[in-house]
């Protein structure tokens, strides 16, 4: 259903209101799905037989990139029975329902929050999905069949619970797998999904839902499987206070010492949350290369905290933005999570030490380390085309000054067109192909099948 930009042809994206690069005023010119040069004020491209996107009223950035979600979660949004609760009890809350999850229902939670997120400028998205009940074990390859009907670029993790009820955890045992099972399956998805390189488009990494609901044997042998494979690692941390209580009491230690006993503490890792890390710990994170997925509506929303970003990055940790599951957010818009960190950061730090250029900067180089792809987030020549143009044109926007920063502080929060690997699969502030009305009213239907029970 994507549009090909051009495929044989360099297209200049010429002469856009603002571009998030030094050195780019007139544009940036895409072949083969990377950005092959910039156009400085005054200047042409130097490469000869392009064809041309006017681009006089679109801001371009480069795409963002999303770094915690559980699409499922979409069909859980706003549930009278989860809201108002902490991280436990919300969880407690919710569970029964997501152990109903059918491969049909999940096709459409993911394609709903992949086109919202598409919808919002983002480009490359991870996801996080760790519940498998009976008849739900291809619930990867269901994401990697979405991803690509949809032109997005993502890193899927293979999540997984073995700590059910019956062994002290808080999940119900219908939605927990043995860890034989589990890591079985974990090389299958990496062997059939897993593309190497600058240009992959779908990725695999592996993630326990949190340390707490797998067992030390499962920590354990998902680093090792992650190193024997070469994928990434990720999985939730000191997300509350709780979980430092139950770790001291359970473990007798913290949750990153824990994560390391596991072997997890280096740059395979990124860690959503990262909430209550003390002063030491941080520069430990950063001298391992561990990189945190920050999720302000999320951590809003669920009062769990806020994120140290400032120290952190002084710590040498690099900060990527997520929106996390939709039944703690309710939204999938990414553009809007850059708002929203922007806004709780400089709450925190003041106005001189967080701009509305560092949540963007979050959102694209940051989420691109988180990743571990540092051939995206970033328009520059030789890096991906990913882009993500916004119009001015709404009430919004009315009057705005400085069109970068009209981004973020007037609320921007649907993209008009939108570029990944040099292909459009937004335009006109649509999917082309996708019948939005029509998966809404499928969506919605699963969504309260799934409540009802
Ligand atoms: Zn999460």
């Amino acid at each position: 259903m994507s549009q090909e930009l051009s495929q044989q042809q360099p297209v200049w994206i010429k002469d856009p209101l603002a571009i998030l690069a030094e050195g780019a005023e007139r544009g940036v010119v895409v072949d083969r799905g990377r950005i092959v040069e910039l156009v400085p004020a005054g200047a042409m491209p130097g490469i000869s037989g392009v064809t041309v996107f006017e681009a006089g009223q679109h801001v371009i950035l480069p795409g963002l990139i999303n770094t915690h979600h559980h699409f499922y979660q979409t069909l859980t949004r706003a549930l009278p029975a989860a809201m108002d609760r902490e991280l436990f009890p919300w969880l407690q809350a919710l569970y029964p329902v997501w152990a109903r999850l059918t491969p049909e229902a999940l096709d459409l939670g993911v394609t709903v929050a992949m086109a919202e997120l598409l919808l919002s400028g983002c480009t490359t998205t991870t996801d996080h999905h760790y519940v498998f009940p009976a008849g739900l074990e291809d619930a990867v390859d269901i994401e990697v069949a979405v991803a690509k009907r949809l032109g997005m670029r993502v890193l899927l993790t293979r999540g997984s619970m073995n700590r059910s009820q019956r062994d002290g955890g808080l999940p119900p045992d219908s939605v927990v797998q043995d860890e034989d099972t589990i890591l079985a399956d974990s090389e299958r998805v990496v062997a059939k999904h897993h593309e190497r390189g600058e240009d992959a488009m779908v990725q695999i990494a592996l993630a326990p839902c949190s340390p707490f609901s797998v067992t030390t044997s499962l920590m354990r042998a998902t680093s090792a499987l992650a190193d024997k494979l070469d994928v990434r690692l990720h999985t939730h941390l000191a997300e509350t206070e709780d979980e430092n209580s139950f770790c001291e009491a359970t473990l007798g230690c913290r949750p990153l010492d824990y994560l390391e006993q596991c072997g997890w503490l280096g740059r395979r890792t990124w860690l959503a949350h990262g909430i209550f890390f003390n002063a030491a710990e941080m520069q430990r994170i950063g001298k391992a290369g561990t990189s945190i997925s920050h999720c302000a509506c999320s951590n809003q929303i669920l009062a769990s905290g806020c994120c140290p970003v400032c120290e952190m990055e002084e710590a040498g940790v690099a900060i990527g933005l997520g929106v996390d599951g939709s039944a703690s957010n309710d939204a999938s818009n990414l553009m809007q999570e850059v708002r929203a960190a922007f806004l709780l950061q400089r709450a925190r730090y003041g106005v001189t030490r967080v701009s509305h250029k560092d949540a963007l900067r979050w959102a694209t180089k940051g989420s691109a380390a988180c990743v571990g792809r540092p051939e995206l987030g970033e328009i520059a020549t030789g890096k991906a085309a990913d882009l993500a143009l916004f119009k001015l044109d709404e009430l919004r926007f009315s009057g705005a000054g400085d069109p970068i920063a009209a981004l973020v502080l007037c609320g921007a929060h649907r993209a008009d067109r939108v570029l990944v690997r040099g292909r459009w699969v937004v335009t006109d502030g649509a999917i082309p192909g996708l019948d939005l009305t029509d998966v809404i009213r499928r969506h919605s239907a699963a969504a309260r099948k799934m409540q009802a029970g």
